[in-house]
């Protein structure tokens, strides 16, 4: 047996269950219930599978141009990776070494203490108020370094621009990350600000608002200097993180803006439907700005509609940790699947009671 201080020992993420069968209503993951782009389906169809003989090519250059096609910005500005997951763990190796304390909420993502504690980076969690909302009063303190989602996982709310402008500029020599995982379900990006903010690096995913969380598609948007030292590091780490079907799959996906404005647009409405009917049952919630609701019921504790709806083939989230073991975290799905949540709550006991 090895010695056990040849071992860099960690406490690894949990990802939501997937399931091994098909008749499950999945709201656990926050996945889109739309398929990929029309297009995604052709293409893959017609790949030519001799191509795979070759390496990729290691800069994603067509789907890092038509990235910046899309988001007015230069392709010296944009960072692809496999899965936002694998930009933020090469942001937290680029851009956290100072060896002073990164801040993320106590209530968020819950991969950022991963990669800290991965990379032996100290971090503090700030509080969020009350009402769920960030306290950027509270991420003025000297640190190594910023990160939260905009909006917040699993509260779904929203930050105004100027809030974050404030973290912005009351840390103009650390990197701030603004994880836009949501953003596209009816928030505003603070993309543009990257102009303004020399410390502002903004990422996002092809998980949720772009159907392809299986082809693990991620991209950060920062200035040219800060992409740079990223792709320092990733090039150092591993050159063809990316494969050949997923730059070809996702840069179709990208150039079909219609499909993606459409299918947003269609869960952003079944959200607000499913919010109304959530309210009439007895739940409250954070007003989302996401494709999932973060909801807690008057009387019946979480745990127990988490299990009920299990039993019953529905599967939503739900964690057992300090401030959120009263709260289920539910993706917003079709409207079909939203209706058949709503019509299996009712039949809980308690619930309309
Ligand atoms: C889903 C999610 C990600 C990661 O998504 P990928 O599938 O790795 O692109 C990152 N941050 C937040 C807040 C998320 O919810």
């Amino acid at each position: 047996m090895i010695r056990e201080d040849n071992v860099r020992k960690v406490v690894p993420y949990v990802a939501g269950e997937q399931p091994k069968t098909k008749n499950v209503i999945k709201l656990n993951t926050n996945e889109c219930p739309y398929p990929p782009a029309p297009g995604v389906e052709k293409l893959l169809a017609e790949f030519d599978w001799d191509a795979l003989r070759l390496y990729p090519d290691f800069d994603a250059t067509p789907l890092t141009e038509a990235l910046a096609e899309f988001y007015h910005r230069k392709k010296e500005e944009v960072f692809v990776g496999v899965g936002s997951d694998d930009v933020l763990s090469m942001v937290f190796l680029t851009f956290f070494n100072s060896g002073r304390e990164i801040l993320f909420p106590d209530v968020t993502y819950s991969f950022y203490d991963v990669w800290a504690d991965l990379y032996r980076i100290p971090y503090r969690t700030v509080p969020l108020r009350e009402d769920w909302s960030l306290d950027a009063e509270g991420f003025t303190a000297p640190n190594g370094g910023v990160i939260f989602p905009n909006p917040n996982a699993p509260t779904g709310l929203l930050e105004s621009v100027e809030t974050v402008e404030k973290i912005l500029q009351a840390n103009p020599d650390v990197l701030v990350v603004v994880d836009e995982a949501y953003i596209d379900f009816g928030g505003t990006s603070v993309m543009p600000l990257v102009d303004k903010y020399d410390n502002l690096m903004v990422v996002q995913t092809f998980s949720k608002s772009r159907s392809m969380a299986g082809l693990r598609i991620g991209f950060a948007v920062a200035n040219e200097e800060l992409i740079r030292r990223l792709n320092d590091v990733k090039f150092s780490f591993n050159s063809y993180t990316m494969n050949m079907p997923s730059q070809i799959l996702g840069t179709e996906a990208v150039r079909d803006a219609d499909y993606f404005r459409k299918t947003t647009a269609r869960i952003v409405a079944t959200r607000e439907w499913t919010k109304k009917e959530l309210t009439r049952l007895g739940f409250t919630f954070p007003d989302s700005s996401a494709n999932f609701i973060f909801a807690s019921h008057r009387s019946v504790p979480a745990e127990e509609i988490f299990h009920y709806l299990r039993e019953r083939n529905i599967y939503v989230r739900f964690w057992n940790k300090p401030r959120i073991s009263n709260h289920l975290r539910i993706t917003v799905g079709t409207d079909e699947q939203m209706k058949t949540l709503v019509e299996t709550l009712e039949q809980m006991p308690g619930i309309l009671a």
